[in-house]
């Protein structure tokens, strides 16, 4: 069945939408291998978000963990993270569809400021729908938004966050797909987004294979990612699925602990249950109802996993694994002080769960880590950890 990863994916979803997504799905079909879209994609890739990103020898770090590591640095994308990729890719995919308007939803900013920049570029009107109480925590990224032009849409429904805003956002695509595109941000959603964006990020993979060949002559022996609806994850493990000697990591938000409320672990706490129009594994109480998850890292922080990565997970193809939250201030600690970098706190999960797992590797191993994003957004939240305790 289309969209299907296992029992994972589908698209669970009301009547009025469908139009909508088989009318996406369609257009991806045809206009993404078409030479014109390749050739304005490529070009925008190249010399507005900067591709192709560097792979950096981590030498410093590598001595201390005890075998090679490279920094796959997504931080270098313009906007600071891997989100640029795929907005990049669905604006422009949006334009050539005829649409003249952006919508998507947020909760840090990260993915509505990478949406408004590629809106722009595209010549899309953009509007991003927050929860009221996102729009309060993340006032810095709200001003940055609006100074580009984005509507910012507060919504006030259910707790007035992430998954509130999600539900909205759906709400007004059935009302106006005409005109309209929804920019979903990660690989989630009722199916072709979770194929879609994986395309987009696959990018990062691609160039991982490129890069690790021309300085190590063979393939990485690990590649290790953070995630949450796991686009940067899947777009830098894509290349690699059909590789069986290459072990793929993925490192959820642990939170504080795994026994009590306070993680975003949902490999490890979750089930499989609908959330947002897609089957997933999902954090939820015993009657179905989708529990909160909670992580200080605000891209971690999403109870669901996209399908494709709950489907590989499941299988034994991908290892799940978290980290909890003083290792990943920890990791952000040890990466500033050997190489000179401030890492994302999302990114910090991977960094930890290398630095804190070394016995599952061997000295003559190859990993990549990739490098999602980079950490100024979290600076008030690093600091406070660490001189406010
Ligand atoms: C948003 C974000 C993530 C998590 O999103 P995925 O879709 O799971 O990749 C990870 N790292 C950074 C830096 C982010 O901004």
């Amino acid at each position: 069945m289309k969209g299907r990863f296992g029992i994972y994916g589908g698209q669970y979803v009301s009547e009025i939408l469908m139009h909508a997504l088989i009318e996406l799905e369609e257009a991806f079909e045809k206009i993404y291998p078409s030479q014109e879209f390749q050739g304005e994609f490529q070009e925008l890739l190249r010399n507005y978000a900067g591709r192709p990103t560097p792979l950096y020898y981590a030498r410093n770090f590598s001595t201390l963990v005890g075998f090679k590591v490279y920094l796959k640095r997504e931080d270098m994308v313009c906007g600071g993270s891997h989100k640029l990729n795929n907005a990049l890719g669905q604006a422009l995919l949006a334009k050539k569809m005829g649409k003249k308007r952006l919508i998507t939803e947020t909760a840090a900013g990260q993915h509505g400021l990478a949406t408004v920049m590629a809106g722009n570029i595209c010549e899309l009107k953009t509007e991003i729908f927050m929860g009221v109480k996102d729009i309060q925590r993340q006032a810095a990224n709200v001003k940055k938004m609006k100074l580009l032009g984005a509507k910012i849409k507060p919504v006030k429904i259910g707790a007035g966050v992430l998954k509130d805003a999600v539900s909205e956002t759906l709400r007004e695509w059935a009302a106006c797909s005409r005109t309209t595109h929804y920019l979903m941000g990660s690989t989630v959603g009722p199916h072709p987004f979770p194929i879609i964006v994986a395309t987009f990020q696959g990018v990062i993979g691609r160039e991982i294979r490129e890069q690790i060949l021309e300085k190590e002559g063979r393939l990485p022996d690990a590649i290790v990612a953070c995630g949450s609806g796991g686009s940067n994850a899947l777009g830098a493990f894509k290349a690699f699925i059909e590789e069986e000697n290459v072990r793929l990591y993925f490192v959820e938000g642990g939170g504080e602990s795994l026994e009590s409320e306070n993680s975003a672990a949902a490999f490890q706490l979750g089930r499989p249950g609908v959330l947002h129009g897609s089957l997933m594994q999902v954090m939820q109480d015993p009657y179905g109802q989708i529990k909160p998850s909670k992580t200080r890292s605000a891209g971690l922080n999403y109870p669901g996993r996209g399908p494709e990565i709950s489907y590989l997970c499941e299988i034994g193809r991908i290892k799940a694994c978290y980290s909890f939250d003083n290792e990943v201030f920890d990791a952000v600690k040890v990466m500033a002080r050997t190489e000179g970098l401030i890492p994302a706190l999302e990114t910090a999960h991977a960094i930890a769960y290398v630095l804190n797992h070394r016995e599952e590797f061997s000295p003559g191993d190859i990993v990549v880590i990739n490098y999602s994003g980079r950490g100024d957004k979290d600076m008030e939240t690093i600091l406070r950890y660490f001189y406010e305790a």
